[in-house]
């Protein structure tokens, strides 16, 4: 029996009105206020200034000054304030939370085959903060690959093989996707790490991760486990689905829960 999740999850704000970016800003200037954040990592409620955005309770942001870089969720906003600008850092993006399509299940996280409704660049923004653009990053490629059905193949040591696979017990690996041969995932460690690789005939080739270890890491492992249960699943269940599409992404359901589902007043869910 082939279980299916549908999400439908949208603001009652008209789509002209909907949460922009650093890259696009509004003509019309936002509201300005002061807006409360709680960090959960920090465990941890500060109070920002926001002239930058339309926010609402709920929404992710992050934050210039000491918590840069974490991820924040706002739990109150005052438009009714007198504050010293110096006294307050800011809140300088907005993560797109906004998810709607349909979506399958597939043991520990949900597929969708329709590249619009999951695309790396909106779940990033979930786990970090948009790069300032001043670092600058240099890749090579040596066409290298492995059997992803034989994984002895990664010539991977066994101890880092073992905290992989628990990284994988754990769904550590938040998202994953494929288009064509073109794969992409995000591992949540000790912070966020970025992987990419390529996929075509059971062979992975040019696998990288932003740990930038030298050699085959945990987070490249637990990617490659997950990314082999997740395409068994999809040829077990969704074959066609996947066959007329090309592409996959699959993110854990915690995650969709907790970043498209929780704190939204308004949306729905549609089981089937
Ligand atoms: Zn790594």
């Amino acid at each position: 029996m082939l279980h299916r999740i549908g999400f439908a999850l949208c603001s009652d704000e008209p789509v002209s009105q909907s949460i922009p970016s650093a890259a696009s800003p509004k003509e019309v200037e936002p509201r300005k206020s002061v807006v409360r954040i709680h960090f959960p990592t920090r465990n941890m409620t500060l109070s920002y200034y926001n002239d930058a955005f339309d926010l609402k309770v709920g929404d992710i942001v992050y934050v210039d000054g000491k918590l840069e870089g974490l991820r924040g969720r706002v739990v109150d906003i005052t438009y009714n304030f007198k504050i010293k600008l110096s006294d307050y850092k800011r809140v300088i993006s907005v993560a797109d939370t906004e998810v709607k399509g349909e979506f399958f299940f597939a043991g520990s996280h949900f597929v969708t085959f329709d590249p619009t409704v999951l695309p790396y660049s909106k779940v990033i923004s979930w786990f970090k903060a948009p790069d300032k653009g001043d670092d600058i990053y240099a890749s090579g490629k040596d066409d290298s690959g492995f059997n992803l059905n034989d994984l002895s193949t990664m010539e991977i040591s066994h101890d880092v093989a073992e905290r992989g696979h628990n990284y994988y017990m754990e769904s550590r690996v938040r998202y994953i996707c494929l288009d064509g041969t073109k794969g992409r995932a995000i591992v949540d460690g000790t912070q966020i790490y970025e992987l990419e690789f390529e996929y075509q005939n059971d062979e992975i080739r040019n696998l990288t991760c932003s740990c930038f270890c030298s050699y085959p890491c945990k987070h490249e492992f637990a990617a490659m486990l997950q990314l082999r249960e997740t395409l068994k699943l999809i040829t077990k269940n969704y074959e066609a689905q996947y066959q007329a599409s090309n592409y996959f992404a699959a993110v854990f359901k915690g995650t969709l829960m907790s970043i498209a589902v929780d704190g939204k007043e308004t949306g729905s869910i549609l089981l089937g």
